[in-house]
């Protein structure tokens, strides 16, 4: 029997990046919050101690700080032909667990979407046509890049963000990127130092008539100070940092900016090791009354609230809405339904390794957004008109990762083990740099999330199944991508150049990125979006759906940024809308 808790303002499921900045604001707005978190407390100076954090085989290799299959697993295929099959060990995509969510552990690259990807229907068929862009399922957003604007400039110096601005209030800065939308002031602290690697790049794309700029990193270029008094060291550039905890706090995470000044707060309360598992609805199904939860000695507790807010990320946020019964589950067969609808990943298979002699590039100085990049080849920045595909890629250069187990760079040809393999790897390891190509990715109809039929999870809920392989358009771009990589590599004039391919057959074992998006979208048309513009659902009026899963479409560029915009958009619009005039804020 669960045991019923007195009534909260807010209940919140998920103590990451969203619910850590809606927790913020509401509590500012005097509202009583409770976060409801799946996993365990987590802080710098207790989980994050520098004695032990750069254990490579501890956190990298076996991934001690993020979600086990065995806590909540998900199936996947790749076309709905085929039987989905459980994901025995998160590869692909690593899910985070505990507070702080997988904001503890990522990289800390903070970019901007362009102002085109939100409108991505409109200004591709404006464009190229209806017809170029008719294999693709698009919509638009629904809110624009000037209207958050100002919420982009609040999570950069929450964080801290280090860069320099390319379109300050429309004028063009050199160094910066100039293809970016218009900000209204630069980043809170100047750009990390480029390491070597990079500045080859910047040289070899400034050669080509290209535009680099130093990527928008959290990982800080100086001490700071955030708008909520919290504190932030320098970078040592470590190298511990994806896949990591800092020890140094120098990563804009939420332990770094939010809960220093949250966790004092009369106001708030974290349950940590408490799963959701489902939100309660009224009997008229149009508002939700409460959550279900358990807690780790297997208490089930309801908990009531007058909002609840899913910030449980955009995979979880889809199949707790399947689970109680939010919304309509779409179907690939007709179109129809919009929740699961339009999920989307990153196209990440073109890249670049350059071998040279006689290089020290240093590899193991490193941050986890240490680099350099181009948007010339990004979104819409570039005309597709006499090319057969859209989107595009962000196409960077950098120091992040160069660990002793996870980075072993051989020229072709080298054996995979041996004593050969360990001459090669010691000869290329200070030799080696890589170019990458982050690449859009586009929803169609085929690709999208649901309840498996058959694989249950420890409570005997479904699984969350994940139907997705890379659409053609996106695998002609990231094709297009491996060939400008070519000539980029080819100009700085490296011993061997390799350069990979992309091809279709998602797998989801090796690593390739945690930027899953979709499913729960946002939009102005109830039938092709779960959310409105204020990321408030269509059918339960007092629920809120945070995080990457309102992404109609993902751009070539990693998604906090945007998350955290959409973030602060939203809690915007509790406290000055919802909470003055509870019920839907835009009719459906
Ligand atoms: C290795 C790695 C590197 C990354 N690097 C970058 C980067 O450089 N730039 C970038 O833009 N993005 C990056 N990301 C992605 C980024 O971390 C996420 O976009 C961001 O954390 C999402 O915020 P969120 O609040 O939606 O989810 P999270 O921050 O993951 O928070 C969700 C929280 O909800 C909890 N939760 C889930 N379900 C339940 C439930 N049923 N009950 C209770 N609690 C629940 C989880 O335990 C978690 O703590 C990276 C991710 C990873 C894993
Ligand atoms: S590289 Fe910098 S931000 Fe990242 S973990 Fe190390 S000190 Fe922290």
């Amino acid at each position: 029997m669960a045991k019923i808790l007195p009534r909260k303002d807010v209940v919140i499921m998920g103590l990451g990046w969203t619910g850590a900045i809606l927790a913020q604001e509401l509590t500012d707005a005097g509202l009583d919050v409770v976060a409801i978190e799946r996993g365990p407390w987590r802080d710098t100076a207790t989980d994050f101690n520098i004695g032990y954090m750069p254990d490579e085989l501890r956190f990298a290799v076996r991934k001690d700080l993020f979600l086990s299959p065995a806590q909540e697993a998900m199936t996947m295929r790749n076309s709905i032909s085929q039987t989905a099959m459980p994901m025995r060990d998160y590869g692909s995509f690593l899910p985070g667990n505990g507070v702080g969510g997988a904001g503890v552990h990522w990289n800390g690259f903070v970019w901007r979407f362009h102002p085109s990807d939100f409108a991505l229907k409109t200004q591709l068929t404006k464009r190229y046509g209806a017809r170029r862009v008719s294999e693709l399922q698009l919509e638009d957003w629904g809110v624009s890049y000037d209207e958050l604007e100002h919420c982009f400039d609040q999570f950069e110096y929450l964080t801290g963000t280090s860069g320099k601005a390319g379109n300050l209030n429309g004028q063009m800065i050199e160094g910066g990127n100039v293809l970016e939308g218009s900000r209204k002031r630069d980043y809170p602290t100047p750009p990390l130092k480029m390491p070597y690697a990079s500045t080859l790049f910047i040289e070899a794309a400034k050669n080509m008539g290209l535009h680099p700029f130093p990527a928008p990193a959290a990982n800080l270029s100086r001490p700071y100070v955030n708008p909520l008094g919290v504190s932030m060291g320098q970078c040592t550039y470590c190298g511990y940092c994806e896949r990591f905890g800092c020890a140094n706090y120098s990563k804009g995470t939420p332990q770094t900016t939010i809960l220093p000044v949250l966790m004092k707060k009369k106001n708030f309360e974290v349950r940590t090791e408490s799963e959701v598992l489902k939100i309660n609805l009224h009997p008229d199904g149009k508002t939700a009354r409460s959550v279900t939860y358990v807690d780790r000695a297997g208490q089930e507790y309801e908990q009531p609230g007058a909002i609840i807010l899913l910030c449980g990320y955009g995979l979880m946020n889809v199949r707790m809405m399947l689970l109680s019964g939010i919304g309509h589950p779409y179907d690939p067969a007709s179109g129809e339904g919009a929740v699961g609808r339009n999920y989307c990943y990153q196209t990440q298979g073109a890249g670049a390794r350059l071998i040279f002699e006689g290089k020290h590039f240093n590899p193991f100085i490193g941050t986890g957004a240490l680099s350099a990049t181009i948007d010339d080849f990004n979104g819409d920045a570039f005309d597709h008109s006499k090319l057969d595909f859209v989107g595009g890629a962000g196409i960077s250069c950098g120091s992040s990762n160069g660990r002793p187990i996870g980075y072993h760079p051989t020229p072709r040809g080298t054996p995979r083990w041996g004593s050969k393999w360990k001459k090669a790897v010691a000869e290329t390891y200070q030799n080696s740099l890589g170019i990458g190509a982050q690449g859009s990715s586009y929803p169609v109809r085929g690709n999208y999330l649901d309840l498996d039929p058959t694989y249950k999870d420890r409570f005997g809920r479904p699984l969350l199944r994940v139907t997705f392989d890379f659409p053609d358009n996106d695998i002609r771009m990231a094709n297009y991508m491996s060939d400008q990589l070519e000539k980029i590599g080819r100009s700085m004039n490296p011993k061997e150049l390799t350069v990979s391919r992309a091809s279709k057959g998602w797998n989801s074992v090796p690593y390739q990125t945690t930027h899953n998006t979709g499913g729960a979208t946002m939009g102005a048309n109830p039938k092709t979006s779960a959310i409105n513009r204020y990321s408030q659902s269509w059918d339960v009026s007092n629920l809120f759906v945070l995080g990457a899963s309102a992404f109609q479409n993902n751009a070539g560029k990693n998604p906090t940024g945007t998350v955290g915009a959409l973030a602060y958009w939203t809690a915007e619009a509790i406290r000055d809308r919802y909470l003055k005039k509870p019920g839907a804020l835009v009719p459906a």
